[in-house]
């Protein structure tokens, strides 16, 4: 897929969408208070032409449910970009939307603009998560417009959460598997964050919902993430971009982090250094090797995957080195007592 372009993105706030995802406040999410218009497209478009030119440009609009927009300004905004199309400023148009706003209609309309890729949140596949989260479609809805998408020749990217009320770990992990089946070009994975002044804000005031925290995020996605890569399926992003409204204030609870890949990545070697040292003898002395790349990852934060593994083994010591092994891999050097 076309994950090496450079974005340029323009945000659809809730504009237009008749749903209310208790997690949701698009305004505040993508840090944007006002309806996009051509003008911002084509404001968007100059700006990033002013940047020196890489990688492949790829128009994107973000936030709200860009397909569930009256059809007169979706062409308004896909119409603003048919000139930077033209003159080569821009390569592709990717967008993202919800699974019931996609039919055989909205995808040769959004063919005949230039549209490449397209998004779908689909955030759970299970039932009853999706209905508490009050998103008005169901699991089956998810699969049909992944299909209808896949087969018009688009690129597909699908969206998941974690820790949306009712779910559990297992559940989660069910949703990756069920959007792995579905062959998507990429994935994004958001865990649940709980932004002010949201109906998931006030279920837990309330009470009613257990925040999922940042240790809940790592712990679930260190699982799901090796699903993904190990199917093919890239991960293009994990956790909320962080944007100054978030970081201002707007983020009351849940699994807000900047750095959230990274930790996750960096418990993924936790665990498989766990697996690795399942028989090291307490007051050994150990080495662990990895690819130069990954020592960070492999030390953990403050070095709190080392402090973790050696007191878990009751370990004399234990120490990382860069080793010429895989990405990913751990080689145990050397374990004595
Ligand atoms: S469908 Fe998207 S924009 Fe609409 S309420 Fe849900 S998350 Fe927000």
């Amino acid at each position: 897929m076309s994950a090496r372009a450079s974005i340029v993105p323009v945000f659809v706030p809730h504009w237009g969408c008749p749903h209310s995802c208790v997690f949701c406040d698009q305004r505040q999410i993508t840090g944007e208070r006002e309806p996009a218009t051509a003008h911002t497209v084509e404001h968007a478009i100059q700006q990033a032409a002013a940047l020196p030119r890489g990688a492949k440009r790829q128009l994107a609009f973000y936030g709200g449910s860009f397909t569930a927009i009256p059809v007169q300004r979706q062409e308004e905004l896909l119409t603003a970009a048919q000139p930077y199309r033209r003159s080569g400023e821009i390569d592709s148009i990717r967008l993202s939307t919800r699974p019931d706003a996609i039919d055989a209609a909205v995808l040769a309309r959004l063919r005949r603009y230039g549209v490449e890729t397209i998004e779908l949140g689909a955030q759970s596949m299970d039932d009853r998560v999706l209905a508490l989260a009050g998103r008005g479609h169901t699991a089956s809805a998810v699969e049909h417009a992944a299909r209808l998408v896949k087969e018009s020749g688009f690129e597909l990217v699908l969206q998941m959460m974690t820790g949306l009320p009712g779910s559990t770990d297992e559940s989660d992990i069910e949703t990756a598997r069920r959007l792995i089946a579905l062959r998507p070009d990429g994935v994004r994975i958001y865990p649940t964050v709980i932004v002010a002044d949201t109906a998931l804000c006030e279920l837990w005031r309330a009470g009613r919902y257990r925040e999922h925290t940042v240790e809940d995020a790592v712990r679930v996605c260190a699982r799901i993430l090796p699903l993904f890569e190990e199917a093919g399926i890239p991960v293009i992003r994990l956790g909320l971009n962080p944007t100054d409204e978030l970081s201002g204030g707007a983020v009351v609870g849940g699994a807000y982090h900047p750095a959230l890949g990274e930790l996750v990545r960096s418990r993924i070697f936790r665990s498989r250094a766990e697996a690795l040292l399942a028989d090291a003898e307490p007051g050994s002395r150990v080495i662990l090797g990895v690819n130069a790349r990954e020592l960070s990852q492999m030390i953990g934060q403050n070095r709190g995957n080392l402090d973790w593994l050696r007191e878990r083994f009751s370990l004399a010591s234990l120490s990382v080195r860069p080793a010429d092994v895989k990405s990913g891999e751990i080689r145990r050097i050397f374990l004595e007592k």
